[in-house]
């Protein structure tokens, strides 16, 4: 999401004359755009500040800018590093050219307004990836759900969908540039709804629409609530062919007493039900998660009800994470934050090391198989290999010599825990 701010961000600041560099010590402007999730993303970033301050030792003239969550949560404090001069919040990125215009030594400038109707809809983003295969496009901004854990409500403010017509627009327009992925991107894509004097459009509507630009469009989508995902949507997944065969469904425990208490408004058998009728209708998606492991009042029973929702769903990977106490959440102000580090690190090693297995297993499955691969380019560990993703998100590594955005097929010969190990057909 924050790649995608920042394409929204440089395509603001280019339509006013800048331009963008890739050296730090190139720049008259230095941007870091911040994420608030847990701690220790917000402690890099005042490591990053530490740096900054020594560029301007050495150029006085620079101006340095904190951009996204960060600026979001801890506004005007950002300013008492005494080496800020720019502290824009998520809803806030048109101000730039303004607050550009604005900032002096003496005077810093800072807009963290969050917005009821921003949505970005009509700025064309400047693509920074490097394949030129795949581009993320927004769909929507903020969440209104309040996982008691989470910060993002706080940094991003309340959900807003964007114009369904300038999605498909935007999609259609990085396909005629030579992409062959989109990735639609929101908090919560599940509660996608976009209404218009004559029609509503839901996110089972837009995918539709999103695949219907090019058979030859890849479609792919995160995050998925599983309080929120549809029969609607699985079917419309499954039915149709350039929708990719990969969900992103973060379970966070695998306790109903944790998510009662996260907040996530659904129990072990609800998700459990959801994951059986995603894999009733397609045996062969991919399907990966989020964890949290230490929550507040977490006991070992309580984990190893985690423990056995992975053993029994085997997902293909996952992001694993210890709680991280975010001021000014539910469970800040609420609950305790009792788990001592050491017990947090064991059960977030445990669910690792079963992942890594469940990891392993999944891609062994695989071996035998037939993929079709949207080649993004050369293979960094072999140069004489190629690789992209088979539609389950797996990566794919083979010998050939595509170029970037060609469809392949291949089977499946061996694997490791994060590759399979493919071969042309
Ligand atoms: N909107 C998405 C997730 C966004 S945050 C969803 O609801 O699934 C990405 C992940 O960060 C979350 O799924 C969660 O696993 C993790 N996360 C969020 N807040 C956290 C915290 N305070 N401590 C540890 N991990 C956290
Ligand atoms: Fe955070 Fe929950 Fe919203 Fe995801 S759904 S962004 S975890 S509050």
């Amino acid at each position: 999401m924050n790649v995608g701010d920042t394409e929204i961000i440089f395509s603001i600041l280019r339509d006013n004359g800048y331009d963008r560099t890739e050296s730090m010590e190139e720049a008259d402007l230095i941007l870091a755009n911040t994420c608030s999730i847990r701690d220790n993303a917000e402690q890099r970033i005042h490591g990053r500040i530490g740096v900054f301050a020594q560029e301007k030792k050495r150029r006085p003239g620079i101006l340095i800018g904190i951009v996204g969550c960060m600026a979001e949560r801890l506004k005007d404090k950002l300013l008492e590093t005494g080496v800020v001069d720019l502290v824009v919040g998520p809803d806030a990125y048109r101000s730039l050219p303004r607050l550009l215009d604005a900032v002096r030594p003496d005077s810093p400038q800072i807009d963290v307004l969050l917005s009821r109707d921003e949505t970005y809809a009509d700025i064309r983003p400047v693509r920074t990836d490097r394949n030129g295969v795949s581009a993320f496009i927004s769909i929507m901004r903020g969440c209104n759900n309040v996982c008691s854990y989470c910060v993002v409500p706080y940094t991003r403010g309340a959900e807003r969908s964007r114009d369904a017509h300038s999605i498909v627009r935007e999609a259609r327009e990085v396909f005629e540039a030579g992409y062959r992925e989109v990735t639609l991107l929101g908090q919560n894509v599940d509660s996608y709804l976009w209404k218009s004097a004559d029609e509503t459009v839901n996110f089972a509507e837009l995918l539709r629409r999103v695949a219907a630009i090019d058979p030859l469009l890849r479609v792919r989508f995160a995050t998925s609530h599983p309080k929120d995902i549809s029969d609607e949507v699985i079917e419309t997944i499954a039915s149709t062919p350039n929708i990719c065969r990969h969900i992103h469904l973060p379970v966070q425990s695998g306790s109903t007493r944790m998510l009662e208490l996260m907040r996530r408004k659904y129990s072990r058998e609800w998700y459990l039900e959801r994951v059986a009728k995603i894999r009733s209708v397609m045996p062969d998606c991919g399907l990966t998660t989020d964890v949290i492991a230490g929550f507040c009042t977490e006991t070992e029973q309580d984990h190893a009800d985690t423990l056995s929702l992975m053993e029994e769903v085997g997902f293909d990977w996952a992001f694993m994470f210890q709680y991280s106490e975010r001021p000014g959440t539910l469970a800040q102000r609420h609950y305790p934050d009792d788990i001592p580090p050491e017990v947090k690190t064991r059960r977030l090693n445990e669910i690792i090391a079963l992942q890594n297995r469940k990891s392993l297993e999944r891609y062994r499955a695989q071996i035998g198989k037939v993929q079709e691969v949207l080649v993004e380019g050369p293979s960094r560990k072999n140069p004489a290999d190629i690789c992209g993703r088979a539609s389950n998100s797996m990566m794919c590594v083979f010998p050939g010599s595509h170029p970037a955005g060609t469809y392949v097929r291949v089977r499946v010969v061996d694997c490791t825990s994060a590759t399979l190990l493919c071969e042309e057909i």
